[in-house]
């Protein structure tokens, strides 16, 4: 892959120059910055599963990108540039550490007008809708950016996939004292069981097949972990809370057998709110699972814009909840065939791209 140093106008971006298999490490020009928009050097990106997605090319990437689009969606970095209206409105300045929300959203449908812009109809999202942040800059709305108030880059580079455990896990808003389930440790799942303990749970109980995942669970505070492939985990759940189930499952494997643990290890008059997608359509017993349970389901679509962002970074700044043992592995932007092989083979983390040096 060839190795390009920014110079001038000119910087290194990740690009899904066509449709296929894989991205290319290309120069393009440093983006344009409109009249409320802020360019921003990107210090450190995170890399997701939905850039696995794209990478593969799966029948969502195939359906959803336009190439050429460069690539990320999680990333911070520092304010160099700013438009003429972000520049007027002075609650940004040049030398600014930020982060910002990747769903740029219209500001004019019914949620958006009803205070539920994570839900807006006309949501673009960066990296997969419109530029994203594996590059040298990006540009950003200026009502996007948060500033990061001392939280290092690299963890700001994380704050989409933190801020889906912080929505996951406090909607409902009656943690302190409770029970929690977590199915699925992938890297939000554990910031889940962080944010659960840092909220005060009583109890966390996180399942996962992958014993990687499971570890870092239990780092992040889980007090129970159980592999689905050899523990009844319904069974396992019911004998650590007194036969009777959770007060709150978040569940954010996405598969079917996920579902079915979630809706069962579910106590009585419980919450499920529900992260991870399943890729299919899954049979559900109403009836028996929800109905006559009480249940109350909630499906997480990002992060609330902006009360799960205000919330993430009192959690973050307090101390009292710390991403950072979940951030397996780091690589340079060159390297991102590798870290596309880490996420894929199931024996990382979080992964980050460094790449300001
Ligand atoms: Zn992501
Ligand atoms: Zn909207």
């Amino acid at each position: 892959m060839p190795q390009f140093t920014p110079t001038g106008s000119h910087m290194r971006a990740l690009v899904k120059t066509a449709p296929g298999v894989g991205m290319d490490l290309v120069d393009r020009p440093v983006p344009s910055i409109g009249d409320h928009d802020v360019l921003i050097k990107v210090h450190h990106a995170g890399v997701c599963g939905t850039d696995l997605h794209i990478w593969e090319w799966d029948a969502w990437a195939a359906g959803r990108l336009r190439p050429p689009v460069v690539i990320g969606h999680e990333f911070a970095g520092e304010v160099v540039d700013l438009g003429a209206d972000a520049r007027r409105d002075g609650l940004l300045a040049i030398g600014d550490v930020v982060t910002a929300e990747g769903h740029i959203i219209c500001g004019h449908c019914l949620p958006c007008r009803t205070g539920h812009g994570h839900l807006c109809v006309r949501t673009q999202i960066i990296g997969v809708d419109r530029d994203g942040a594996f590059a040298d800059y990006i540009s950003m709305p200026a009502s996007n950016v948060m500033g990061l108030d001392g939280i290092p880059t690299d963890i700001g580079a994380i704050m989409d996939p933190v801020g889906n455990a912080v929505h996951t896990v406090l909607e409902g808003g009656e943690v302190p004292g409770s029970t929690v389930l977590i199915i699925g440790c992938g890297p939000i799942g554990c910031f889940a069981v962080g944010v659960a303990k840092a909220a005060g749970a009583a109890l966390v109980i996180a399942s996962d097949f992958n014993p990687v995942r499971r570890e870092l669970a239990t780092m992040m505070g889980a007090d129970h972990t159980f592999d689905p492939a050899s523990d009844d985990v319904v069974a396992r759940v019911r004998e650590v809370t007194g036969g009777i189930g959770v007060d709150l499952v978040c569940e954010m494997s996405g598969h079917p057998a996920g579902h079915a643990q979630a809706f069962a290890a579910a106590r009585p008059g419980a919450r499920v709110n529900l992260l991870g997608t399943p890729s299919r359509t899954t049979e559900v017993d109403f009836a028996r699972d929800i109905i006559f349970k009480g249940l109350t389901l909630y499906g997480v679509t990002g992060r609330k814009m902006y009360s799960t962002w205000i919330q993430m970074r009192r959690l973050l700044a307090s101390g009292r909840f710390d991403p950072a043992p979940v951030v397996t592995h780091r690589f340079p932007l060159d390297r991102i065939a590798d870290a596309i092989g880490v996420i894929k083979d199931g024996s990382a983390g979080k992964v980050i791209l460094e790449i300001a040096t």
